[in-house]
């Protein structure tokens, strides 16, 4: 079932990249293994997958710890400043710093545990949804500004979740704006910036936002499954 899945998945993310004339090189697919076992992960590792996203600090620790043979791990859910500790050496990236205290308690962090570069982006909450974390898009160049003055962190682009709406189209707008700002911010040129990463695109949205530019897709229920959130 995981092989089929992925298979789709893989498909969908070739016929969007076609459809918007980029290179399939240039689109990054994070296997989202949250609330999953690790037998799940190690399937879709040896089908080829490399990178995988978990939302909390505690299970992707666990995942780290148990699993066979290592994968990069990718930090997508929102962080509390204590739980930084536990994963600035095992991850390959933070999808979702928001504040200045959450970015100089990893710069910190990662001090202490030798770590010379913490590459991070900054989640922006674009439909400005009460519910959802992120920073407003026009609060974003000042909070790059301050965080890039930080030396073992590095803010390598921009990430959003996008509202849950029933026509994926109706986020294309999210993803442009992001797009855009991204390519303002980093028309700025701010040193230890880059802005080339785009993390955005669920299971129900991620071909719309390879068509506007994704560089990560973060794919979990379109490729392990329903979520049961009860067990
Ligand atoms: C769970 C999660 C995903 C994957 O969601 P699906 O709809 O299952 O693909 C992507 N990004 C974040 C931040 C998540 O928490």
């Amino acid at each position: 079932m995981l092989k089929e899945n992925l298979e789709k998945v893989e498909k969908n993310i070739d016929e969007a990249c076609k459809r918007a004339g980029r290179s399939r090189d240039d689109v990054t697919l994070i296997a989202v293994s949250k609330t999953k076992p690790l037998s799940d992960v190690e399937e879709v590792q040896s089908l080829g997958i490399t990178e995988f996203g978990e939302n909390k600090v505690q299970e992707l620790c666990d995942k780290y710890e148990h699993i066979a043979t290592p994968v990069h791990w990718h930090l997508i859910g929102h962080l509390q400043t204590n739980k930084v500790k536990y994963i600035v050496d095992k991850v390959v990236r933070i999808h979702s710093v928001d504040s200045l205290k959450l970015a100089s308690t990893i710069e910190k962090e990662a001090v202490k545990k030798n770590v010379d570069r913490v590459n991070i982006l900054i989640e922006v909450n674009v439909a400005g949804e009460e519910s959802k974390f992120g920073v407003s898009p026009d609060e974003t160049e000042d909070l790059v500004r301050q965080i890039a003055v930080l030396p073992h962190v590095h803010i390598c682009g921009l990430m959003t979740i996008a509202p849950f709406v029933d026509d994926p189209e109706d986020n294309r707008p999210v993803f442009r704006t992001l797009r855009e700002l991204a390519s303002r911010i980093g028309a700025e040129h701010i040193e230890n910036v880059d802005m080339n990463e785009l993390s955005m695109g669920m299971t129900n949205d991620y071909t719309v936002a390879v068509e506007e530019g994704a560089t990560f897709v973060r794919v979990g229920t379109g490729i392990f499954g329903a979520r049961n959130y009860n067990i």
